[in-house]
């Protein structure tokens, strides 16, 4: 048997984004912890994407832990920067625990000795229980299109944002049209000479309930029953939000109704109009909030290319529909690697690993134990993703499940069976849905199979039962000690 490094943790977190350091909050009150982070900072999500616009969705106080609250959100929908605060602020309750610049290169169990050994960029160590909170937007996904690397200009992505890149001035090209397209916009728009923004896809948009909190409301923030009393608020509201979506057709043609009616309000050029009216159902793909990005693409200085880009020849960009522009700047808002994890081929247990295990979709019993890897959890991960309310609600459950496991002190293994179960209970609640149906191509979906594999088919409470009724059922039968 190999002996066991001399760097060992009861529980290896990889990844300091909110999952990892949740995690790790929750987890050293009762066990030895350790978090590795591949970049120089904490924050992931809220440290890659600093582009102009970046802002929640989610009202602030509730894209946050029920047991990390701030009184200091300045507004509903917080700009990434105050998040990254709210990020570092968790960080430092657990900051002697964090090893940045160190990335996960291998992890093995070894059943033998019932623990991983892990092979990180700074040598080797072992763990009894690895937690993956490697995120699941966190690899920037850059289409591949013939002559790219003959353009001459700066190219970026929207989660690496060149800010040493001059836009005033400049004739720029934004390729995409999701959320991080929408947001950056306005901003983009307002002192280049000329933008093009190459849309696929048009989305639905709805109108965005901001505001600056008034001291009155930040005093209230400052009481922790009044602001638990709002999160509780704000969660039950945004769970009503999604009935729109799903089954009830009245309510689903109301909220198409309502975001056609705020396309109609700002956009008064009827051939603008018709480029900029999705083609599919409401809801397929996450549905966005905004007010500026309407006006920011009706300016006279914007054109809307409703088509991929197809090709780049030098400084022309050139869509699918032949149609060609010649631009000094290239700005990809094309969305992340979702449905292969770049972390999957690097966790291996009986021979085989994650991505082989998951080659045909990511899948995990309680969107977080995998069959056949004993003592791996994985947070943020299969169907563990929402479009109607916080992501925080998820990564939370997941952390109070793992808390639950572990406190066994026994090695947690799930069997194929419950995975299957759990699966092919995804797999029925997703037939049928605006997710597999709804004729729009989105990354909640897993091409290789069409099955739904990063977003939960369901209300986030039910998530939230679910998932303790999974710690309940390992707890009295499934968990060896
Ligand atoms: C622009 C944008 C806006 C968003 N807005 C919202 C919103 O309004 N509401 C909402 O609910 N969700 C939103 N999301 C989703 C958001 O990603 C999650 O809410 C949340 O931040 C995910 O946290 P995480 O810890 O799971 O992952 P991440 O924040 O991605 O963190 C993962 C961390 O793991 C590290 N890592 C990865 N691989 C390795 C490795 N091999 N070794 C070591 N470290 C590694 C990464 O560097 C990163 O720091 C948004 C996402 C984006 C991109």
């Amino acid at each position: 048997m190999a002996p066991v490094s001399s760097r060992h943790d009861e529980v290896l977190i990889v990844g300091a984004g909110f999952a990892g350091l949740g995690a790790a909050v929750r987890l050293s009150a009762d066990h030895d912890v350790a978090v590795i982070e591949r970049a120089h900072d904490v924050g992931g999500t809220w440290r890659d994407n600093t582009y102009p616009g970046v802002a929640c969705d989610i009202p602030a106080p509730l894209y946050s832990f029920s047991f990390h609250q701030s009184p200091a959100w300045t507004r509903v929908f917080a700009a990434g920067a105050e998040i990254q605060a709210y990020l570092r602020s968790l960080a430092a309750r657990v900051a002697p625990l964090i090893e940045l610049d160190t990335a996960l290169l291998g992890a093995d169990w070894d059943a033998t000795a019932g623990l991983w050994r892990v092979e990180t960029s700074r040598g080797e160590r072992t763990a009894d229980a690895l937690v993956l909170a490697c995120g699941r937007l966190a690899e920037p996904a850059i289409p591949r299109v013939p002559g790219l690397e003959t353009f001459p200009g700066p190219i970026f992505h929207s989660a690496r944002w060149d800010h040493g890149v001059e836009l005033a001035g400049s004739r720029v090209a934004v390729v995409g049209s999701g959320a991080s397209a929408v947001q950056l916009m306005p901003s983009v728009v307002e002192g280049a000479a000329s933008v093009v923004q190459f849309q696929r896809s048009a989305p639905y948009i709805m109108p965005r309930p901001d505001h600056v909190f008034s001291d009155a409301e930040r005093r209230l923030h400052a009481d922790p029953a009044a602001l638990d009393e709002l999160r509780d608020r704000m969660f039950w509201a945004a769970e009503e939000g999604f009935a729109e979506r799903i089954g009830d057709e009245a309510r689903v043609a109301a909220a198409r109704d309502r975001a056609l009616a705020h396309l109609a309000s700002q956009v008064t050029d009827a051939a603008l109009r018709a480029l900029l009216t999705p083609d599919y159902a409401i809801g397929c793909k996450r549905v966005l909030l905004s007010d500026d990005y309407y006006p920011a693409v009706s300016r006279p200085h914007v054109t809307l290319e409703p088509s991929a880009v197809a090709s780049v020849d030098g400084a022309v960009v050139t869509g699918a529909n032949g149609v060609g522009h010649e631009v000094d700047v290239l700005v990809f808002a094309t969305g992340f690697r979702t449905a292969e994890q770049p972390y999957a081929p690097l966790v291996r247990a009986g021979g085989r690993s994650l991505a082989e295990h998951w080659s045909g979709g990511m899948r995990a019993y309680a969107s977080t134990l995998v069959a056949g890897f004993p003592n791996l959890f994985v947070l943020d991960g299969p169907n563990a993703g929402l479009g109607h309310n916080s992501a925080i609600t998820m990564i939370e459950a997941q952390i109070e499940l793992t808390r639950r496991l572990l406190a066994t002190a026994g090695v947690v293994e799930v069997d194929a069976s419950r995975e299957d179960a759990w699966t092919a209970e995804i797999d029925h609640r997703s037939a049928g849905t605006v997710w597999t149906t709804g004729g729009c191509e989105s990354w909640y979906v897993d091409r290789r199979t069409g099955r739904l594999t990063l977003l939960w088919p369901g209300f986030a409470h039910e998530f939230v039962a679910a998932l303790d009724d999974a710690a309940c059922d390992l707890l009295t039968t499934g968990v060896t000690p």
